[in-house]
Order: C-alpha cells, then structure tokens, then sequence
C-alpha cells in the first residue's frame, strides 16, 4: 500500500487565463493545509501556488491508474502555517468571483511583495539573545527576565565576565528573529471637548444597525476626531482597527493625529522596505497590533477580531485597484466588516454619487457635519482665465498673484494645485510642428527640465531633450503648456524671495520624500507648496489661509463618464486645505469655461445641489449608480486578433436583451499594445457578473496574443 495526499492547488498558469486547481501528490509527514504555499513542477517550470483542498488516497498507484495519468509530487511547502487564514482564503475566493479575475491573483495581491514568491523565514532579521541558565546571574546583575538582548547584557557586564559566565555555561547564547517590541497600549485624551455635532454623530454611529456608515463632513469638520473616538471605543474592547487611507503621502499625517491618542501605532504601505512590511503584517497576525493605518493594501492584512475599519476620503480613485484583480478597497471593507461584524465609516466631503445614493435610500447610515470646527469655509472665487490671457496673464491670474504677494507678507502659507507634472506636456517643432510621441504608446512625450529629459506619463519611456526633427530636420523646439515644474520656476521668478517646495511624482521618488516635504511645510520652512491632486487631499495645515488651483476645469474634457465628479471632487478637496484654523481661508479657481455646473458647484462647495444635478445627468445616460457597468478590456501586439475579439464579444452580450453593450471601440496604444475595449451594462449586478463568468469561461484565451481584463464597475474610463 501507498498511501498519499492528494492535494489541490491553484497556480499561475502560464499560458492559459484559467480558474481551475491542478492536482498533486505528496507523501511528507509535514503539515499541509489549506491556504499553504507550494512549490512545485509544471511543464518543466518550478512555480508556486496556493493548497486549496487536500484528501487521502489508501493507494497512489491505484489513484493514478483510474486517473489515467501520473501525478507530480509537491516539491516543497515553503510555510509552516497557512499564509492565508479561512477568512482570507474566502475572502479572495470571494473576490474572484465579483471581480471576475483568477483565485491565485486574489490571493497574491493580498500578501506582501517579501511573502509573495520565496520562504517568508529568510527575510527575517536575526539577532543574539543571552539565555541565562544559572538564575543566580540574574539576581547579581539584576535581570528582570531569563533571556536578554546580548547587547543590554553587555551593557551591565563586562567583557570578561560575559565570556567566563559563558564558558562556564552559566548562559547560553542564541540567535532569533527580530521582534519588533510593542509596548503596553495607552490611551490619551482628546486636548478639547467634542462638539455637539460630533458627539450627535458618534451616538448615531453607536446606535445604528447598520454596519456601513457614509460620514458625510466638510473639509474640517472635524471627521478625524471622530474616527479617534471611534478607534478608542473599540480598542478598550480589546479589539483591532484599521484605518485607511488613499494615498501614502496621506498615511503620515493620519499616523501622527493616531500617535497623539494611542501609544503604539502599525503603518503599513507600499513605501515600506519587504522587511518593514513583513513586520508589521506579522505582528497583526500575531494580534499585537491594535491599530493599523495604512493604504489599499493593508485592507488584506491578517486581524483576528477586527473593531472597526475607517476608509477615510472613500471617493478617491487609489481606493480602486488598476490592475488584476479590479477590486475597489471599499467592497472589500464592507466583506470584512460584515465577516466581523463590525463598523465601517466611509468618510468624504464628497462622496461618490453611489455612496451617497446608498446613504440617501438607508443602505448606509448617513450621518452628516454640516459645519467646520474652527472657521466658516474659505471664501472661494472662480477667475476666468480667458480675459486673463487677454491681459496677458497665460499663466497666473492677477487676483490670484495679488493673494500670494499678501500671505507672503502676512507669513502665511500657499499651497497651489496643478495637476499636471513636468515642465511641459507638449513638445512642438518649432519649423513643422511636428510633435515628440512616446515610441511605445500613442501619447505625446513631456519636458522634464530637472533632468532635460523627454518622459512618457503612461509607461515611464525617456529620451534625451537633445534631438532633430525626423520630419524636417529642424533642431529648434518649443514647449507648450504648463507643468508643475514649470510652474515652480514661474512662481519663483515672480516671487524670488519666497520659499517653494514642489510636491509631484517626480520629487517623491525617494523613500519617505512625502514626509520629509509635508513635515517641512507643516513646520513653515517654505512659503508655498506646489503640487498635483497628491497635494488636494485630507492635509490639515494650520497656516495655510490660500489655495489656487491651476486648469480646474481640465480634467473635464476626458471622456469618462465621471469625469465632472472628479473634478467637482479635486476643487472641493484642494478648496478645504484653505483656512483650516484661527485665520480666515481663501481659494482662486482659475478656469475657462466658468459656466459649467461642475465647476461652479465646486467653487460654492454645494455637494448636495452637485448630486442632484449630477444625478439626472447619470439617470438620463443610463450610468452608474443607475446601472452596473463592466469594461472588457482587449489588450495585444496584433491589432486585428484583438479587434475580432472584440467584436465577438460585443456580438455575443448583444444577443442579450437585458444587456446593453457600448463599443468596441479603439483605445490608444499603450506600450507598444494595441487595446479595444467594451463597456457593458447591466440593471441587476447579480446577473452581470454571472453572465461575465460564462462568457469568460467559454473563451480559450492564449495569454501570449492576447490579454483580456475585466473590470467590473469601473471607476475611471478614459
Ligand atoms: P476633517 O477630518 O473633517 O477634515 P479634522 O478632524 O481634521 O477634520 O478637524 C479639523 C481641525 O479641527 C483639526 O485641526 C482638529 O484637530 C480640530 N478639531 C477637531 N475636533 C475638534 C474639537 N471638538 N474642538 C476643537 N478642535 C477640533
Ligand atoms: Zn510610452
């Protein structure tokens, strides 16, 4: 008799888009489980993947003859303990069936990149630990505990005593992964008494059935304070919390405001080294962690009894993952929130038109600060830039130029928005105007002068500023457009004494440079900050009493369906950085066409009147939230297999009158790719999601020619 385990996996197939496991044998004594990682063989290539199920056979012989083939053996289990918890494992199975994507997907994208591919043991930090056998030792130099750090013991004794005690065997010394020593957690109070709207808010969040809260709060209305009171209440239960937030430049701020009440914080984001990261996960784990803050992926982190989870800035499209899987963080959140049956605050100043449709039909509690805490909003001004430019101000507004020369006399603070890198984004021939293209994607390349460098926006691409002309041989070009650097040298030669710093992609690159440039500026070594929509979002800085935003109504004119929310959104944001304490607030809004709703609203911070009116819009075009959508994705090298798929997919969802189907049509080229994409629709998102699994499964993809991705209810579509 032969008797083995059969054990199923799911592994990153190669070639195919598939969702099925694939079995092998194994015949070690090790513990194997579900939720594990293995290595094994597949078609000559060494690959890891994930235990789903495992059961014995009495004889693998007599296994493999009724199967009619012979089976692999697990070449190796890299963890002691499943990587994956029940609640994870369902989780991703879970969101592989609504995001339509594969299981092994799921399960990577919610472990860090150090646990993703190789044994998660040699990554750990090893140090030396004196164990003190004779516990007279401990008495004579006065150890509390039986091991010690080996550099506190030689603190209290010397050299030559340690290495008798030693030789003598009196201790013993080992090596051990590091631990992270977590402190006793502590509470402080809050400096200041709530206010009513505050403590009115907490009671309803207290009180409510519902789980899922839409905390809907101007920019300071003091949200934060009660995501603090809320994260206290459910620490005292002994349980965990999470708060998210959408960007990494966002997480200091946030950590700092949580480290003035709690004494031991986790921060977890894609800006940790693999070490940090593998830490801290470990200690969630472990359950010696109370409070995590973190970004999208620390949605996935491994808590034990989860007390609350807090999705700060819950319209922010970094909430939506752009690759494979397609998950929005926020259903992740309610599925985690209703497995621990716990509290779930989405915090906005302006949610996204579902939230708040969800909030207004009682499928989230709405609870609502209609007030600031220390000053009424900053008084907003919409300046049309067309009679600028016929003044001669192309760039910077007059009004708004007066404004800067008053803060910086008055030592206030600025910060101004354009959302746009680079010196220019457009670089022209000066004789034929012909324009520089990425070679790999249909994109035009932008000035970088930091570096004099042209870079391509969509897939990193750079060359040299130094070139000629392919169409007329010309070496003379000019720059069109504004960028964020450009825009710096512009403020400067204006304002040559005042001090800039510049907040973009581009100077954030090193690690904790978001920090380092907000704790500056928090701590008033510059004057102004300039920067892209990194600098619009949730930053609470005193002394900022200005902001001006740059081509508000830019972003308008993409084609996106949600286009007018986001830049409702963007001016509402960066609007609320503006006169946060003691001094009063303005905002310049420079823009072309100052008659649109979206802008106007935007400059009023009339989210409600914003909704309605948006809503009509969505109602009459039949989008979101009055259907579900899912974009198809075609991506490939060759044009005309990606086209012809398709159109059969688009023919096959037509066939289906409860469907309706937009396109294909052409997207631009990215990476040397071709893509076509088509959008369809759906009034029940039960149904839209079945029928995209059958039409997937039923498609026999090669992921060599082609790519298809799936994103259900698409959060941006240009
Ligand atoms: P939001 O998160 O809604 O933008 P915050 O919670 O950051 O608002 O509050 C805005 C400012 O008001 C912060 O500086 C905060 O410290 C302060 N604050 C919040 N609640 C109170 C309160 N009850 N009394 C005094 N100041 C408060
Ligand atoms: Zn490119």
């Amino acid at each position: 008799m032969n008797k083995a385990l059969i054990v199923n996996i799911y592994i990153e197939h190669p070639i195919m888009q598939l969702n099925s496991t694939f079995s092998y044998y194994y015949q070690d004594k090790r513990k194997i489980e579900r939720g594990m990682r293995v290595k094994v063989d597949f078609n000559g290539q060494r690959i890891v993947g994930f235990v789903d199920s495992t059961f014995e056979v009495g004889d693998l012989e007599k296994y493999q003859l009724q199967l009619g083939y012979q089976l692999k053996p697990i070449e190796e289990v890299i963890d002691r303990e499943p990587i994956i918890n029940d609640e994870l494992y369902d989780l991703g199975l879970w969101m592989s069936r609504q995001t339509i994507s594969p299981i092994i997907s799921c399960f990577q994208s919610m472990l860090p990149s150090t646990l993703k591919p190789v044994s998660s043991a040699k990554r750990a930090v090893m140090e030396n630990w004196v164990k003190i056998i004779n516990k007279e030792v401990k008495q004579m130099y006065g150890f509390e505990d039986d091991e010690v750090l080996l550099k506190d013991f030689k603190e209290k004794v010397s050299d030559y005593h340690y290495r008798k005690l030693k030789n003598h065997g009196h201790i013993e010394v080992e090596k051990k992964e590091k631990r992270i020593e977590v402190e006793k957690f502590k509470v402080y109070d809050a400096p200041y008494n709530l206010t009513k709207q505050q403590k009115q808010a907490i009671e309803t969040i207290n009180n409510t059935n519902n789980n899922v809260i839409l905390l809907h709060g101007l920019t300071g209305s003091g949200k934060t304070e009660i995501y603090l009171q809320l994260a206290k209440q459910a620490c005292l239960k002994d349980k965990q919390v999470l708060v998210l937030v959408p960007e990494i430049s966002l997480t200091s701020q946030m950590v700092n405001r949580f480290k003035d009440r709690f004494n031991s914080i986790a921060i977890y984001h894609s800006g940790l080294s693999a070490q940090e990261k593998y830490q801290q996960y470990t200690l969630v784990k472990e359950g010696k962690v109370k409070i995590v803050v973190g970004t999208r992926s620390a949605i996935f982190m491994p808590f034990k009894d989860i007390g609350l989870i807090v999705l700060d800035e819950e319209h922010d499209s970094s909430y939506k993952q752009d690759s494979t899987p397609k998950y929005n963080t926020r259903d992740i959140a309610i599925k985690r929130s209703e497995t621990h049956n716990c509290k779930l605050i989405l915090g906005s100043a302006t949610p996204t038109l579902e939230s708040y449709a969800r909030a207004i039909k009682d499928v989230y509690k709405l609870v609502t600060l209609d007030k600031r805490i220390n000053q009424d909003l900053p008084k907003s001004y919409l300046v049309d830039m067309s009679k600028e430019i016929r003044k001669g101000n192309y760039i910077i507004s007059s009004p708004l130029l007066k404004a800067i020369e008053e803060r910086l006399e008055k030592k206030q603070q600025v910060i101004l928005l354009l959302n746009r890198r680079g010196y220019t984004p457009i670089v022209k021939c000066s004789s034929c105007s012909y324009v520089v293209m990425c070679p790999h994607c249909d994109v035009a390349l932008s000035y970088h002068k930091d570096d004099d460098k042209l870079v391509c926006h969509v897939c990193g691409y750079s060359q040299s500023n130094d070139l000629t002309c392919p169409k007329c041989a010309n070496k003379m070009w000019r720059n069109y457009g504004v960028g964020t650097q450009r825009l710096t040298e512009e403020i400067q030669k204006l304002f040559p004494q005042a001090r800039i710093v510049r907040m973009d992609a581009d100077s954030t690159r090193k690690k904790d440079a978001h920090s380092k440039i907000l704790n500056s500026f928090e701590k008033q070594k510059y004057d102004i900050l300039i920067g892209t929509q990194m600098i619009s979002k949730g930053l609470d800085f005193p002394n900022v009493t200005l902001v001006g935003i740059f081509n508000a109504d830019g972003p308008l004119h993409r084609t996106d369906y949600r286009s007018v929310e986001t830049t409702f959104d963007l001016i509402v944001q960066a609007s609320g950085r503006s006169g946060r304490s003691s001094n009063p607030g303005e905002v310049y809004v420079q823009a072309y066409d100052i008659n649109h709703y979206g802008i106007r609203l935007a400059v009023k911070q009339d989210y409600i009147t914003f909704f309605n009116n948006e809503m009509s819009y969505r109602h009459a075009g039949k989008y979101p939230p009055y259907t579900f959508m899912a974009a198809i994705m075609f991506v490939g090298k060759d044009d005309e297999t990606i086209k012809d798929k398709a159109f059969a997919a688009s023919d096959y969802f037509r066939n289906d009158s409860s469907i309706r189907v937009l396109g294909p049509s052409r997207l631009l080229k990215i990476k040397g790719e071709y893509r076509y994409r088509i959008i369809i629709k759906s009034k029940d998102k039960k149904q839209l999601i079945e029928k995209l699994w059958l039409w997937y499964e039923a498609q026999s993809i090669n992921k060599r020619q082609l790519s298809v991705q799936i994103d259900v209810d698409p959060y941006i579509l240009d």
